[in-house]
């Protein structure tokens, strides 16, 4: 099993220090990404998703190290990435790339996109100036693109031909694993589906794996095999995507179900409404961190912090899932590896 594994994080933390005061002095932390484990296998689609403001894009920055991580450790493909430095980090970058949510603003206006898409070649040195080319017109047909299109600016494109040209750079050095930071949330829902197909496809032609993430549930079942749901900077939930849909378990995953009216047509509906704001992370609430929302509170919730623990490949933190005294039974996420 450890050898289909492609990344494995244990306990990383992002954490943005709050200065204040002449002398900038630390007076706190934005807890961002606090203390996460997560495993994603070689070939699938892991979903992650929350509200927005949770910690899932800050998460996929500091798995690629856009964001240098507070602490903990990220294994990628069987090497210690958050620890690579020089040539070993710039090589293992090649099969670890990013598409983000806004393709205007992650293309640079004054390249053409034929220089884009062929720019990781030269920062990485690769092939010469015909085959450049030849390689660049390859990859803009392979996402749904013309070859001639190589001489034009991205502001003649629109939102999902732009997200085309995005995904056309991240596949260029042939990568393992993509993280897509909700590529679709900024796009009209008729070409979503699109974009989504295209990248399905991509995945099945060249064995890739992503890290998917969005705030849209409906979005999240259409492309991934397990889903991980995330609340204030941890995960409170994860396993397959058909069971976390016909069994969710943790009260903060019910209540985003039931909050898009797609999700549950046919199916019984949920009366558990999210309300209130997400609070802050840089003074997180006591126990479990959702408490100040969740229907369901008890008295141990707001003490004790719940453990993302359960069945084998069902995982929750909830006391109402995990009652305190019936741990005995139950099997930790580290345990399940
Ligand atoms: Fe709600 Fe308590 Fe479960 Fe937290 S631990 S989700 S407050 S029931």
């Amino acid at each position: 099993m450890k050898s289909d594994i492609i990344l494995e994080i244990k306990g990383l933390k992002k954490y943005f220090p709050i200065k204040k005061g002449f002398f900038l002095r630390e007076v706190g932390n934005v807890k961002a990404v606090d203390d996460i484990d997560l495993t994603i296998y070689r070939g699938e689609t892991l979903g992650l998703v929350g509200e927005s403001g949770c910690g899932k894009s800050t998460l996929g920055r500091s798995i690629i190290r856009l964001y240098e991580p507070t602490s903990g450790s990220i294994e990628f493909d069987g090497t210690d990435f958050l620890h690579a430095k020089g040539e070993k980090l710039r090589q293992k970058r090649k099969d670890l790339q990013m598409i983000f949510q806004d393709p205007f603003a992650s293309l640079d206006p004054r390249m053409t996109v034929g220089q884009i898409v062929e720019q990781p070649y030269i920062i990485h040195n690769l092939l010469g100036t015909k085959e450049r080319e030849v390689r660049v017109k390859q990859l803009l047909e392979m996402v749904g693109l013309k070859a001639s299109h190589v001489n034009r600016y991205p502001h003649e494109f629109s939102g999902g031909q732009r997200q085309r040209i995005s995904i056309a750079r991240a596949i260029a050095l042939d990568p393992k694993l993509i993280i897509c930071d909700e590529p679709v949330s900024a796009l009209d829902v008729s070409i979503q589906a699109q974009v989504l197909n295209l990248l399905k496809d991509l995945q099945k032609r060249f064995n890739l794996t992503y890290l998917f993430i969005s705030h849209d549930l409906s979005v999240i079942e259409h492309v991934c095999d397990r889903i991980a749901v995330m609340y204030l900077g941890k995960i409170v939930e994860i396993s397959s995507r058909d069971e976390l849909f016909k069994n969710p378990k943790h009260p903060y995953t019910q209540a985003l179900m039931s909050s898009i009216p797609s999700i549950g047509t046919g199916k019984k509906k949920m009366s558990k409404i999210l309300t209130g704001e997400i609070p802050s992370p840089i003074n997180p609430p006591s126990g479990c961190t959702f408490h100040p929302r969740c229907a369901f509170k008890m008295d141990v919730c707001s003490k004790v912090a719940p453990q993302l623990e359960g069945a084998p490949g069902h995982l929750a933190s909830c006391h109402l899932v995990n009652p305190l005294n019936l741990k005995t039974n139950t099997t930790t996420q580290k345990e399940l590896l």
